[in-house]
């Protein structure tokens, strides 16, 4: 696969069977209403097929059939090593596949289909692998009481657990949410992004295929203001893992206290900064990795790097070596193995993102790239984009861009530098570039973010938990901790004759 020309590519997109109806307990559905929308191709605007149009009805059948599952055990109270065959089994067929998966959500969202065969869908068969392989692996307590009383306390799943997912990795966001919620014995209802959901049904599929019994995961493609709002609103819906803007998470937080009080996890926006010190011996690498840090994915990354903080006397030749790679990374047809960047996920986040690349040439100082492009005369391009001396109020230094802009601010000291970086009402994430084991030390502790990549960008496994602090949410994907948002703790207490 990683040796096919664009061409083949292009061949295997144009045999793709492409699925858009609903995945509700364990079969393909059309909405309740019978409405579909279009599911649109970024990179030259044309209709991939029509997806069903969820609404409360949809939601309510999903609901129904995961309690159904849960509640009469098929797959709930199925044996742990049972339960760890059948999702080392999707593992399998989502490698077996994984061609089909890395085209949808290439053709989906614009990115490139070999980052997707090379990172997503590889990554979304190693986590359900992962969880798998963690099911009959993890023991329970039992409390420190006296001789008479034996206390044990478990971690329980929950019942039915709702997911809401972004376009920018959809398969993988899909598998975050459901490989840890069906590892911990829940049944799952997703949403994903309309933007984007087609990956998300053929992971259903093949589920079912794996073994996994009918309802137990469930996807509800649809609209948030109607289809999440349902979810999130629901009142049989135990827990809700959302990831997303910080506004619609917001909103799921108010949407629990209207409706169940059901535990929400919001894993929201950011605007990571990128903090390289003079003492920084390598500092080709540290561009190469800003380079990628902010420009991989279109910039659609939620710890994207798009702050980078400079110390002034190395600021100008880091900005000389950053221009260099950004020209080096122009968007092509993401099916082109050639190309650098992918599109833009669709017309509305590209005017978006101009908006602000606009703003920003009358506000800062322009150094790369700054214009949208076609590619073939179609799509929804955006090359990527450097502001130099950005001042730290400016909104470019600010928002969420979620495009592939860099906002570079140079700072004097490492007081200084700490404190423009934490200057955020984001938290999500921060590298530092240094080779002073103490100073690395002494900011990585300063800075409050959810995670801390010294001397790389972006450091994530399946091993370490991700996600935010302040505004960019708590909760938390990957690791064994993920397992805690779809468990309850749950306490047996029995009195014997001692
Ligand atoms: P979004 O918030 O617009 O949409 C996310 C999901 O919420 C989609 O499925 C959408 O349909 C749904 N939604 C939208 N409005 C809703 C409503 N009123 N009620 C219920 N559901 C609703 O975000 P997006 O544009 O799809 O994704 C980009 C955002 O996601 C960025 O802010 C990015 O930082 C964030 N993100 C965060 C992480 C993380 O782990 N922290 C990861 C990826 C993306
Ligand atoms: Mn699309």
């Amino acid at each position: 696969m990683l040796d096919y020309t664009h061409q083949d590519w292009k061949t295997r997109a144009e045999a793709l069977t492409l699925r858009g109806q609903a995945f509700i307990d364990g079969k393909f559905v059309d909405a309740v209403s019978g409405n579909t929308f279009d599911s649109i191709n970024p990179a030259t605007g044309a209709v991939l097929t029509a997806v069903a149009e969820c609404d409360t009805a949809d939601v309510d059948l999903a609901v129904a059939a995961g309690r159904r599952a849960f509640d009469d055990g098929r797959w709930s109270r199925m044996a742990p090593g049972d339960r760890k065959a059948v999702l080392l089994k999707l593992a399998d067929l989502i490698r077996a596949n994984l061609e089909e998966m890395a085209l949808l959500d290439s053709l989906d969202m614009g990115k490139l289909v070999t980052d997707a065969a090379t990172v997503d869908a590889p990554g979304s068969a190693h986590f359900f692998q992962w969880y798998a392989e963690a099911i009959d692996k993890i023991y329970d307590e039992v409390a420190p009481t006296g001789p008479g009383d034996l206390a044990l306390v478990a971690r329980v799943p929950l019942g039915v657990v709702g997911a809401v997912t972004p376009w920018n990795f959809p398969l993988d966001m899909a598998t975050w949410k459901a490989a840890a919620a069906l590892a911990a014995g829940n049944s799952v209802v997703l949403k994903p992004a309309e933007q984007s959901p087609l990956s998300a049904l053929r992971l259903a599929e093949l589920a079912v295929e794996a073994g996994l019994p009918d309802g137990v995961l469930n996807v509800v493609p649809g609209f948030g203001a109607t289809a999440g709002r349902a979810l999130g609103l629901h009142m049989d819906v135990d827990s809700l893992a959302f990831t997303g803007s910080t506004g619609i998470g917001k909103m799921f937080m108010q949407y629990s206290g209207q409706s169940n009080l059901k535990q929400i996890w919001p894993e929201t926006g950011g605007k990571s900064p990128n903090l390289v010190f003079a003492d920084c011996e390598d500092l080709d690498t540290a561009a190469d990795m800003a380079a990628v840090g902010i420009f991989f994915n279109q910039g659609e990354v939620c710890s994207a790097n798009s702050r980078l903080y400079v110390e002034r006397s190395i600021k100008d030749a880091f900005v000389a070596k950053l221009i260099a790679r950004a020209q080096a990374m122009q968007p092509g047809d993401p099916l082109d193995p050639a190309a650098k960047m992918g599109a833009i996920v669709d017309e509305k986040q590209t005017q978006g993102i101009m908006r602000f690349i606009e703003a920003g040439k009358t506000s800062a100082n322009l150094v790369a790239g700054g214009e949208r492009i076609t590619v073939g005369g179609k799509g929804c391009f955006v090359q990527p984009t450097i502001f130099d001396d950005v001042s730290h109020d400016n909104p470019l230094a600010r928002d969420e861009i979620f495009g592939p802009v860099l906002s570079v601010i140079p700072f004097d000291s490492e007081e200084e530098a700490v404190t423009m970086a934490n200057d955020s009402i984001y938290g999500l994430a921060a590298s530092v570039w240094t080779d002073n084991l103490s100073r690395a030390c002494r900011v990585a502790d300063r800075l409050h973010v959810g995670t801390v990549s010294v001397n790389t960008v972006d450091a994530l496994s399946a091993q370490t938990p991700f996600g935010g602090m302040k505004q960019s949410g708590f909760g938390r994907d990957l690791s064994l901790h993920s397992l805690e948002k779809y468990t309850a703790l749950k306490t047996t207490w029995i009195k014997y004759k001692a």
